[in-house]
C-alpha cells in the first residue's frame, strides 16, 4: 500500500545497496537517464528515482526482495509505447527495464514455439520465426518498437485478431517474479494444459500489477504460403465500413482489415503524400493470406464488393514490397495525426461487430455535438474502435470538452454491450472509469486478487484502480 512508509525517492544508501545488488552498470541514476523512463505513450511523466536494468532472472529476483522490503515502488517497463500510462513511474521508485533481457532464447520448430526473454521486440520474434517458416501472428501497430513482455502485459491486439486472435491467445508458459522475489511458472509448454486456475490468462493483460515476467513461452503458427494486399478507396466512410461489415458476413476471413474514416485518410494523405488519397472519405486495407488458391479466391470476392459499394479506387500488392507500402499508410496514422492538433487522447473502445455502423453515426454525432476534431480508425474484424480526439491542452474549454465527449463514448461503448477497452488496457487514463464498465463487487474482487499478489501495492501502483489504496 501506498502509505508515509513508501519510498518514492531513493536514499543514497538505498541507492548503493541497489547498486552493490545488481552491479553499478545495470543501475541508472543520473537525472537525464532517468527522463527518458519518466513517460510513456500516453505523454503522462513522473521521475524514476533509480532505473534497473537487470540482464536475467536473478538481477529481477534480487530487485523485488530488495524493494519489497525497502517498501519502494518498481514500475516494469518495455518500450515504453503504452497509450494509457501504464509504464509511468507514477509514484517514482524504479523502474525495471528489460532493455537487456531481449534474447529469442529458443525457437522450436518441431513443437512451434518460441522462448523468449520479455524485451525482445516483438518485429524481431516475427522475423526470426519467419527464417524457421514460422509465423508469429499477433501484431500490434507498433510491433517494430514495443517489447514481447510489454504486449503480454497490456494484452496487446492489433491488426490481425479476426482470423488470428490477439497476443494473449499465444502465451503458452509464464516464469514471473512476485514482489518479494518469488520465482513462479504458470502453464506449460505443450498446446493445451488445464490444470488448476488458468493464471497465464489472469497475467494476461495485469499491466505489470500483479508479476514481473522473466521468460515467456509463446506458440507459433507456419508461415502462410501466400499473402495479398487489397487497398479500397470510398467517396464516404459509412460505405467503407458496411463493406467491411459485408467482407465479414460473406464469410470470409481477412487476416487483417483495417478502417479509416475521412479524417482519418485526410491525415495519412497530408503524412505521406500518396496521390491515390487525395480527397478520399474512406479506406480499407485488407490482407487475405493462405494457401495460394484460396488466397486469390477470397481476394477476387472482397474486390466485387468493394467494387459494388462503389469503391473509388482499388490496390493489389502480392509482393512484400508494395505490401509494406500499403501499410506504411496505416502504420503512419499515430504520427500523421499530430498535423491536426498538439495533444491527442486515443480511446480503443470495442463493441459487437453487428454494432459497428450504428457507433460510428453516433461518435460522428457526439464529435459534432461537442464540437471536437475526431479521428476514427479500427480493427474493423474486431469490433476495435480508435476513436483520437485531437485538441489542445492548453484550451481548458476543449479540454473540458474533450473529457465530457470520453465519458459519454464509453457509456455510449457500453450501451451497446461493448468495452472500454479492446487492447490498450486502462492503466492510470482510464482508471476513472472502470466503474462505467464494473460494479462494485466486481472492482472489489479485482482488487482482492491483486492484493494477493502484492499485498503492499508495490507493484505498479497507481494503475487500472483509480485510487491506489487496497481496501
Ligand atoms: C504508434 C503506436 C501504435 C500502437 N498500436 C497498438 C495496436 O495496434 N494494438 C495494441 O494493442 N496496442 C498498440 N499500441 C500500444 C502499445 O504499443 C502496446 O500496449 C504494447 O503492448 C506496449 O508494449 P511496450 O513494450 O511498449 O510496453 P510498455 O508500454 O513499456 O508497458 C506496458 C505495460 O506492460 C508492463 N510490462 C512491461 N514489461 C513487463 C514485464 N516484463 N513484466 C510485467 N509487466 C510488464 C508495464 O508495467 C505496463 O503496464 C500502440 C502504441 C503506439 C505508440
Amino acid at each position: 500500500m501506498i502509505t508515509s512508509s513508501t519510498h518514492p525517492i531513493l536514499t543514497p544508501q538505498q541507492i548503493a545497496e541497489l547498486q552493490r545488488l545488481l552491479g553499478s552498470e545495470k543501475v541508472l541514476i543520473l537525472p537525464e537517464e532517468r527522463l527518458v523512463y519518466s513517460y510513456d505513450g500516453s505523454k503522462q511523466r513522473s521521475l524514476p528515482a533509480a532505473v534497473a536494468m537487470p540482464t536475467a532472472t536473478e538481477d529481477i529476483v534480487k530487485t523485488l526482495q530488495f524493494a519489497a522490503e525497502q517498501k519502494i515502488p518498481v514500475y516494469p517497463r518495455g518500450a515504453g509505447t503504452s497509450l494509457t500510462g501504464a509504464a509511468v513511474p507514477v509514484y517514482g521508485g524504479i523502474v525495471l527495464t528489460f532493455t537487456k533481457m531481449n534474447r529469442i532464447v529458443r525457437i522450436d520448430a518441431d513443437n512451434l514455439t518460441a522462448t523468449v526473454e520479455p524485451g525482445v521486440i516483438t518485429e524481431e520474434l516475427k522475423q526470426a520465426a519467419l527464417r524457421h517458416n514460422l509465423y508469429y501472428p499477433p501484431d500490434p501497430a507498433s510491433a517494430e518498437f514495443s517489447t514481447i513482455g510489454g504486449n503480454v502485459a497490456a494484452g496487446a491486439g492489433g491488426l490481425r485478431g479476426l482470423k488470428y486472435g490477439v497476443t494473449g491467445d499465444y502465451v503458452l508458459s509464464l516464469e514471473v517474479v512476485r514482489m518479494g522475489g518469488e520465482l513462479l511458472h504458470f502453464g506449460a509448454e505443450t498446446m493445451k494444459s488445464v490444470t488448476g486456475y488458468d493464471v497465464v490468462k489472469l497475467l494476461v493483460g495485469s499491466e505489470g500489477t500483479l508479476a514481473v515476467f522473466s521468460q515467456i513461452i509463446l506458440r507459433l503458427v507456419p508461415r502462410p504460403p501466400c499473402v495479398t494486399t487489397i487497398l479500397a478507396v470510398f467517396d464516404d466512410d459509412v460505405t467503407a465500413l458496411e463493406t467491411a461489415l459485408k467482407i465479414v458476413q460473406k464469410p470470409l476471413m481477412p487476416a487483417a482489415l483495417e478502417f479509416m474514416d475521412a479524417s482519418a485518410v485526410d491525415c495519412a494523405y497530408r503524412f505521406t503524400k500518396k496521390p491515390f488519397l487525395n480527397n478520399v472519405k474512406g479506406l480499407l486495407l485488407i490482407d487475405f493470406d493462405g494457401v495460394r488458391s484460396q488466397v486469390e479466391e477470397d481476394a477476387r470476392v472482397a474486390r466485387e464488393l468493394c467494387l459494388a459499394a462503389n469503391a473509388r479506387h482499388m490496390i493489389d500488392a502480392s509482393v512484400d514490397q508494395e505490401q509494406k507500402a500499403l501499410w506504411d499508410i496505416r502504420r503512419s496514422l499515430s504520427p500523421a495525426l499530430y498535423q491536426l492538433a498538439p495533444s491527442k487522447i486515443n480511446q480503443d473502445i470495442c463493441v459487437p461487430r453487428s454494432t459497428m455502423l450504428q457507433v460510428l453515426r453516433e461518435i460522428k454525432e457526439l464529435s459534432a455535438r461537442y464540437q471536437l476534431t475526431t479521428v476514427v480508425f479500427a480493427h474493423a474484424g474486431d469490433g476495435n474502435f480508435h476513436v483520437n480526439f485531437m485538441f489542445d491542452e492548453a484550451n481548458r474549454d476543449e479540454a473540458n470538452r474533450v473529457d465530457a465527449a470520453v465519458r459519454e463514448l464509453f457509456t455510449l461503448a457500453i450501451q451497446h454491450h461493448g468495452t472500454l477497452s479492446g487492447e490498450h488496457g486502462i492503466g492510470t487514463t482510464k482508471a476513472p472509469y472502470l466503474p462505467i464498465e464494473y460494479g462494485k463487487n466486481e472492482i472489489a474482487l479485482m482488487r482482492q486478487l491483486k492484493a494477493v499478489w502484492d499485498p503492499d501495492n508495490l507493484l505498479n501502483p497507481g494503475k487500472i484502480f483509480f485510487s491506489s489504496d487496497i481496501p
